[in-house]
């Protein structure tokens, strides 16, 4: 493995930061099966391929994208989005699960559902540790506390709720 100047984080990954990358790609690959499934069935109207199954993936790209390239607000939105995602996705599942006892498609769907969501949970807790918070620069450079706030509308500032020092 090449060990880069921990400023170039993107030469290579730090482990959550795979994880997280790992989950997204999954719940991608999945909804996009999914996606397929349902354009053959001839089930979802145009409509709702475009906000069930397009809208879901260009959002989850977007945060894959700048999960790798350390955006804050691809760390903000990846947490936020994809617990509520990965709880949703999940309850769905066991939902979907539960009513298909007569048929046997529904099977497959609950676990495609499954499949998009469970990888979810360990991205959020890997966003949450250490490496992944110095990955986004969400450490504080004066006081080394890891709790900050956004000092702009994009997120490309960081203020540090203790000692209220600010940087890019
Ligand atoms: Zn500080």
């Amino acid at each position: 493995m090449s060990v880069a100047s921990p400023e170039f984080g993107v030469n290579y990954m730090k482990k959550p930061i795979v994880i997280a990358v790992v989950s997204v790609s999954i719940m991608v690959a999945f909804r996009i099966i999914m996606g397929g499934l349902a354009l053959l069935s001839g089930e979802l109207s145009l409509v709702d391929i475009l906000v069930h199954i397009m809208l879901p993936i260009v959002a989850a790209v977007l945060i894959l994208v700048g999960i790798i390239k350390g955006h804050r607000l691809a760390w903000q939105w990846g947490r936020l989005l994809g617990l509520a995602a990965a709880i949703i996705l999940t309850v769905a599942a066991v939902v979907t699960f539960a009513y298909s006892a007569e048929q046997p498609g529904m099977m497959i769907v609950a676990a495609l559902v499954a499949l998009q969501g469970i990888p979810l949970f360990p991205m959020f807790f890997a966003l949450g540790t250490k490496a992944a918070k110095e990955h986004f620069r969400l450490i504080c450079p004066s006081c080394g506390n890891s709790k900050v706030k956004g000092g702009n509308f994009l997120f490309t500032r960081a203020i540090c709720r203790k000692c209220h020092a600010t940087w890019s």
